[in-house]
């Protein structure tokens, strides 16, 4: 039995590396987070040559497999990630096991997110599954031995998928609420994710020519969405990434507001990546980083700029308000919270609290996983100065953790929405 303290210190030396060879042959299997985003990173993976693996499976045994295998005072995400990854081992014949690989996103910056990957193999050894390989995605090149590697072709697929998952993600949540017969806006999510999956693989649906082709033929679908003419309370979910769009996590939080009446904006996955590129340009500011560094990141916003302004361009042509670009999202938080604090979602998730305020959806659910600390210092931590600027902001913090109960969180929100109820008459339609 391999779990003594010795091996597990030489195990993090001497883990299995993802070869080149395992690359041609393993699967690697993927945790859910966004749910439709992580569906185009599965295809863009695949394009690429990786036989990939989205997994799905939901159940509450994950977060008791998390529990076994996870110290329960740490991260919420972390334990629910491994749990996960472990549920999907133990449902794998022997001979499967030994024929997959398990990719997990590493930071690199100073919060425990960093960590998850140690985390990760620990569990491992004392699941017995020392053997399965991790692979590392970041992009600070900190997994030099792995056969699994970032091109200049998986990039371009990446950024294409989370451009689609930010739009499609946007329009659902726009029309879901108000559409008269059910099933339209899921409909139209399925038939891209089908078809510009498609695409990935004849290496199409990449260029920018394409990527505008597609952002447009979606802004268009949704927009002939046939729709009820109401008015409901807006409610906008922020807080840890995870937690924020995990419906694992989240214990199905959109569908919960959703069925209860509401409509939902849920910031996109562009704000965060753009967030991490600002933290360099304010490092520069702040503590002289290298210049280089900072230049190569101004190419990657602008890069990035181009495509988020697809999507502002493609939705100001149908009946429905964009999104903001992130250039005036990041300003938001000016006057509540630093730029220096950077620390988990940091001064973004402030940010994104006050730009949903200020575009009308004054109803808040802040989802905090137990043990964020970064993630309770800027929501929790500001709600009072945010509250004290906009009176009329009506923001809920949510733990999420595996004793906490749903009932329990449930209630929480509902209490939120009578509140919100109650000022309805004066909120503006889509
Ligand atoms: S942001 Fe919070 S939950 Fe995420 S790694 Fe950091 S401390 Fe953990």
């Amino acid at each position: 039995m391999i779990d003594n303290k010795e091996f597990e210190e030489n195990y993090e030396i001497n883990s299995p590396v993802f070869t080149r060879q395992m690359a041609r042959e393993y699967t690697i299997l993927l945790p859910t987070m966004l749910p439709i985003h992580f569906r185009f990173f599965e295809k863009a993976l695949i394009a690429c040559g990786y036989k990939t693996r989205l997994l799905n499976n939901h159940d509450d045994i994950i977060r008791t497999e998390g529990l076994k295998y996870v110290h329960n005072d740490t991260c919420y995400p972390a334990l629910l990630v491994i749990g996960q990854f472990i549920n999907a081992l133990d449902n794998m014949s022997k001979e499967e096991t030994h024929k997959v690989a398990l990719l997990i996103t590493q930071t690199g910056g100073g919060c425990r997110a960093s960590n998850y990957i140690h985390l990760l193999r620990k569990a491992l050894i004392k699941a017995h599954y020392e053997y399965v390989p991790v692979i590392s995605l970041n992009a600070k090149g900190l997994d030099k031995k792995s056969g699994f590697r970032i091109t200049y072709p998986l990039i371009k697929r990446l950024a294409a998928a989370m451009t689609y998952g930010d739009m499609l993600m946007y329009m659902r949540n726009k029309v879901i609420s108000y559409e008269a017969h059910k099933g339209d806006s899921d409909n139209i999510v399925n038939k891209y994710v089908d078809k510009i999956g498609e695409e990935f693989l004849h290496n199409k649906g990449v260029s920018f020519r394409d990527l505008k082709k597609n952002i447009n033929a979606i802004a268009q679908d949704f927009d002939k969405v046939e729709i009820i003419d109401t008015v409901k309370p807006r409610v906008g979910i922020v807080g840890e990434i995870y937690i924020k769009y995990s419906a694992l996590g989240n214990n199905h939080l959109e569908d919960f507001l959703i069925n209860e009446g509401a409509e939902i904006s849920v910031p996109g996955l562009y704000g965060f990546l753009f967030y991490s590129c600002y933290n360099t340009i304010y490092d520069r500011k702040l503590y002289k980083i290298s210049l280089l560094k900072t230049n190569l990141t101004r190419i990657l916003i602008k890069y990035l700029e181009r495509r988020e302004n697809l999507m502002i361009k493609a939705i100001k042509k149908t009946k429905y308000t964009p999104m903001n670009s992130f250039d005036k999202t990041k300003d938001y938080s000016r006057g509540v919270l630093s730029h220096g604090t950077k620390m988990g979602e940091g001064w973004l998730l402030t940010a994104e609290m006050v730009e949903l305020v200020e575009t009308g959806y004054k109803n808040i659910v802040c989802a905090q996983p137990f043990g964020c600390l970064p993630n309770h210092i800027c929501g929790k931590g500001v709600m009072k100065k945010i509250k004290s600027i906009y009176p009329d902001a009506n923001i809920v913090a949510i733990d999420y953790d595996p004793s906490a109960t749903k009932v329990n969180q449930e209630n929480r929100i509902k209490l939120m929405l009578a509140m919100s109820r109650e000022t309805l008459d004066s909120e503006v339609k889509h």
